[in-house]
């Protein structure tokens, strides 16, 4: 699309899409103009540019694709933050945990409309909260009294004013740190089918795989590929996408 520059590292994708390129921002707001809840990053103009290929291809913006983003490019250094793109068919990211700010009315509050909190026993949000990401948070339960589902404390994300910060802050702040790696993050980018690489793609790496999404823009070559779907999702992809064993192709290993 003409006046879209990919200088950033946050992308919209297809013409026929409200969302577009900011280099930063992940938290979702309200757009009365749209009449949905969009990530900063994700609004602005809109780009036909996908990466030719992705050394790590993390499809799903939720929790569990961010995370094994996270912690394989930050928390571990395992691969290069610049070697991951995170591809989300949403204008927002979180999934399942949805946090909206700018709520007519709700001033600077953010609402959670999904999950929204954690148990002190569950340990990978809580290690990740407490420990890795050092997040300021806040009782859920009024005087902290241990009663959250068992005797136990429950927590939420709590903003410098002590409001509920929206669970999916810790997933937008993974994100970020991403960004600041050189990872890049597409919106609006829905999977359909993941297939083998055909001739044309010669010298790619074994078990490589090519990604092909909605709006048939050109396949991204990924070395490796983590599908963190819903099953719902992953059942609408493509029959004879890789990953089914009734697929014609041979069953790739797809993490
Ligand atoms: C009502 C409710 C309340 C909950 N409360 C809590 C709670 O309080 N605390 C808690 O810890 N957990 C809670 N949970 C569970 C928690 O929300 C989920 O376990 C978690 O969000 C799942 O994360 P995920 O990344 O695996 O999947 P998802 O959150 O579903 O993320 C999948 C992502 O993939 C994207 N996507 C889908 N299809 C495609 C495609 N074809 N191409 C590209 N992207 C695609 C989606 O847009 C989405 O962003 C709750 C869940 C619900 C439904």
């Amino acid at each position: 699309m003409s006046g879209f520059t990919l200088a950033g590292t946050v992308c919209g994708y297809g013409t026929a899409s409200p969302y577009g390129a900011h280099t930063t921002g992940f938290e979702s707001r309200w757009r009365p103009e749209l009449g949905r809840a969009v990530a900063d990053g994700a609004v602005g103009g809109a780009s036909n540019m996908l990466p030719p290929r992705c050394k790590l291809a993390v499809i799903g913006a939720g929790w569990g694709g961010v995370y094994t983003a996270w912690r394989l490019a930050i928390d571990t250094d395992t691969i290069r933050a610049s070697d991951v793109c995170v591809f989300e068919a949403n204008g927002r990211v979180g999934g399942r945990v949805f946090s909206v700010h700018d709520l007519p009315h709700f001033g600077d509050l953010a609402i959670d409309v999904g999950g929204y909190r954690f148990q002190e026993s569950q340990r990978l949000p809580a290690d990740l909260v407490f420990g890795a990401l050092k997040l300021p948070t806040a009782c859920y339960d009024y005087g902290c009294q241990s009663q959250c589902e068992g005797p136990q404390n429950c927590y939420i994300l709590r903003d410098t004013y002590g409001n509920n910060a929206g669970y999916a802050s810790v997933v937008e702040r993974m994100l970020s740190d991403l960004e600041a790696g050189g990872a890049t993050v597409w919106f609006g980018a829905t999977l359909v089918s993941v297939e083998q690489p055909s001739s044309a793609y010669s010298g790619a790496a074994p078990n490589s795989t090519v990604l092909r999404f909605a709006d048939g823009r050109a396949g991204v070559l990924a070395d490796r590929v983590v599908l963190n779907l819903p099953a719902n999702a992953i059942q609408r992809l493509d029959r004879s996408s890789v990953l089914f064993t009734d697929s014609p192709a041979p069953t790739v290993r797809v993490y």
